[in-house]
């Protein structure tokens, strides 16, 4: 199907790989991917391996994308990254929102919209996650969530933001535990984020937005799941750690 916008696969390693580790894994990644020009391929590994992942792959098609950042740039923040650094490093894409983040960091939908505008005011590109726990599906407030989570993290983009943002919708019952939703369960989702980002950003807007899928993406389920007209790309946890298996994602979505 030509959905006419470019499909994005990133990598989420979390809190996984040493330098050696990460560089062994993309010099894989390098080799096995090397005439994929169909998809956005990112990585994006823990702070400590940027600086060196960077450099990996500064000659390839693997572009970089960092876990968080923080909406501060530069000053008395301890602990915290912010653009400017993240920018030493070629970094490209900003992982934003992320369910772990909301659970264990308390993060706030009105918290992830500030990052937002600091990775836009930094000419970066956010990938914002939303995505609803299980009792919440249950209870039939999917839609509800959704919205609520949409709305506010994307609060006071511009429509030339909003175009350069990804959204990965991500079920929070389906993030490593080996449950993916059913196609229709991930389409319908992306559906209604982009029927949201009409209203809230106008249609030529919505059009241009890609929404990965995330939760338990495998190489058997990627093609299937890239096929449904609103899943734009996947954001792989667990499948990411592997060369041959995120290597594979790759591949089969195409
Ligand atoms: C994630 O953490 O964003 C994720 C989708 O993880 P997994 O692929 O392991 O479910």
């Amino acid at each position: 199907m030509n959905k006419k916008r470019k499909l994005i696969i990133a990598g989420n390693w979390k809190m996984n790989k040493t330098v050696a580790e990460g560089l062994a894994l993309v010099s894989d990644l390098k080799i096995d991917l090397a005439n994929v020009k169909e998809v956005d391929i990112v990585v994006c590994p823990p702070f400590t391996a940027l600086e060196s992942v960077s450099k990996a792959v500064l000659d390839s098609n693997l572009r970089l994308g960092s876990q968080d950042m923080s909406e501060h740039n530069f000053g008395a923040f301890t602990g915290e990254i912010c653009a400017g650094m993240l920018k030493e490093f070629s970094v490209r894409y900003v992982i934003l929102g992320h369910s772990e983040r909301r659970q264990y960091q308390k993060e706030s939908d009105a918290l992830i919209s500030k990052k937002a505008l600091a990775v836009h005011g930094a000419s970066l590109k956010p990938i914002v996650c939303v995505g609803e726990l299980l009792a919440e599906r249950e209870a039939g407030q999917t839609e509800k969530v959704l919205e609520t989570q949409v709305r506010g993290s994307l609060a006071g983009l511009s429509k030339d933001q909003m175009v350069e943002t990804i959204i990965a919708y991500e079920p929070v019952w389906a993030i490593g535990t080996g449950k993916t939703a059913t196609t229709q369960q991930a389409q319908d989702a992306h559906a209604f984020i982009r029927g949201l980002l009409v209203k809230l950003f106008g249609e030529a807007a919505a059009k241009k937005v890609r929404v990965q899928y995330g939760g338990s993406v495998k190489p058997p389920n990627a093609r299937e799941l890239m096929s449904q007209p609103d899943v734009d790309g996947a954001l792989v946890g667990g499948a990411s750690l592997e060369a041959r298996s995120f290597a594979d994602i790759v591949k089969n979505s195409i």
